[in-house]
């Protein structure tokens, strides 16, 4: 029998009910396939964890919270693999130090790198179904770690990967991917393909349904993901290689942030290698600029810069420019009351004006752009967070994705 891989994120194990509901889908798998379940926590546990340990202290230790936020897995785990095995099938957890599933890379924000697979194999080719836990692994010196926010997607496919697994399915509270969050416009539609490349795009600029470095993940190795809902049983959206897809629209998708902060160095003694000056210490630190503007200075002397970065980033970042000795600037302006609103779409390579209609549509409704950023397959803009509803609603008109 062929393996399948099956993740179900926290809304789906969010209760015992929900558990219940989740043996189910497991059990009507394990007919026709080797199945290997990947779980997250029971929804809001692992927000309660953190906040646990911010409340212990604000310098708490990545090691410490990795072992701690790891924890809210092997709740839902227990729970599922106990549900089942209560009820006659052959299932049992595994936490990754058990398997092990090593990962690389700092605390909080690991990579999988490799998974043994001989135990849990043997397992599987007993007729027995593992609930692993996502988001979690462990370093070469078998302490815990953790892969990011949302990270149990990653660990579908990474296991998908080492199992080979004929398919891997991602089950969540919405029926698939849309055209912008469900939750956030009445009139996003299900898309049923959607490519690599464009889905990458849509987590990296706001659409939490998958994880970013998932997506990379599944391009690099080539393994289509299927995503539906865990509450009705309904065809959802199969991320896949772009030449397995038709669409006729320019853009695919509209995505939004809520989490960015916009900082102005106002009055920056100009001379060449000054963003540089600027942006090494960031980047030393590992804060993550994203866009960036600056002004022509008028007299050659001063300039005004403009950047974005991820609003938790922001006392850090005050702190290292106010300490650089580098830069010589008048004034620091801080706006936390921005978001970026992206439209996504393989689509715009070939068709010129999209551009323009992007930024006629949001003028219309009297919407001010303060920065923007383009990729072959993306616009980006900052625009005032309150905003952006009335964004997404009049761009998900303009480019036809109510049809
Ligand atoms: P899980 O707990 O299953 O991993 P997440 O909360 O991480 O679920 O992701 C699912 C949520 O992603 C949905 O409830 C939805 O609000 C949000 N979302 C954002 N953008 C999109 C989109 N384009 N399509 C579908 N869902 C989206
Ligand atoms: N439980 C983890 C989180 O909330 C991982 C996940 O849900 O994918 O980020
Ligand atoms: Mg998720």
């Amino acid at each position: 029998m062929k393996i399948i891989v099956l993740k179900f994120g926290g809304t789906s194990v969010g209760s015992i009910q929900r558990i219940k509901n989740v043996s189910k889908i497991i059990k009507s798998y394990s007919k026709k396939y080797r199945v290997i379940v990947l779980s997250s926590a029971m929804s809001g546990t692992t927000n309660k964890l953190i906040n646990m340990s911010k409340k212990i202290s604000e310098n708490f230790p990545d090691n410490e919270y990795d072992v701690l936020v790891s924890a809210g897995e092997q709740i839902s785990c227990s729970l599922l693999a106990g549900h089942l095995a209560a009820n006659g099938l052959n299932s049992r957890s595994w936490m990754a130090w058990q398997i092990p599933i090593f990962t690389e890379g700092k605390h909080k924000y690991s990579r999988i790198k490799y998974i043994n697979k001989t135990k849990v194999l043997k397992f599987l080719n007993s007729g027995g179904i593992p609930i692993i836990a996502g988001f979690q692994g462990v370093n070469k010196n078998l302490n815990i770690t953790t892969i990011g926010r949302g990270g149990s997607d990653s660990s579908a496919i990474m296991v998908a990967k080492f199992f080979k697994a004929d398919r891997c399915v991602i089950y969540t509270d919405v029926e698939g991917i849309y055209t912008t969050d469900p939750k956030k416009l009445n009139s996003a539609k299900k898309i049923k393909n959607i490519s690599y490349e464009e889905m990458l795009e849509m987590a990296s600029l706001g659409s939490k349904v998958m994880q970013p470095h998932s997506i990379q993940d599944a391009r690099l190795n080539r393994i289509d993901i299927e995503v539906k809902s865990s509450f009705v049983d309904k065809k959802g959206t199969l991320i896949t290689k772009q030449k397995n897809i038709i669409n006729n629209k320019v853009i695919t998708g509209i995505s939004s942030t809520d989490n960015d902060a916009k900082v102005s160095l106002i009055g920056v003694k100009d001379r060449p290698g000054i963003a540089a000056s600027i942006f090494k210490p960031l980047s030393q630190n590992s804060i993550n600029v994203d866009m960036v503007v600056q002004n022509i200075s008028s007299d050659d002397k001063e300039t005004d810069l403009t950047f974005t970065i991820k609003s938790y980033d922001l006392t850090k970042t005050k702190k290292i420019i106010n300490k650089n000795k580098n830069i010589k600037f008048k004034k620091m302006i801080i706006d936390k009351n921005v978001s970026k609103v992206s439209i996504i779409g393989v689509g715009m390579i070939a068709t010129p004006g999209v551009t323009f209609r992007m930024f006629q549509s949001l003028a219309r409704k009297n919407i001010n752009i303060q920065v923007i950023s383009t990729s072959e397959i993306k616009i980006s803009v900052l625009i005032k967070r309150a905003n952006v509803a009335k964004a997404i609603h009049c761009l998900h008109q303009e480019f036809n994705l109510d049809k």
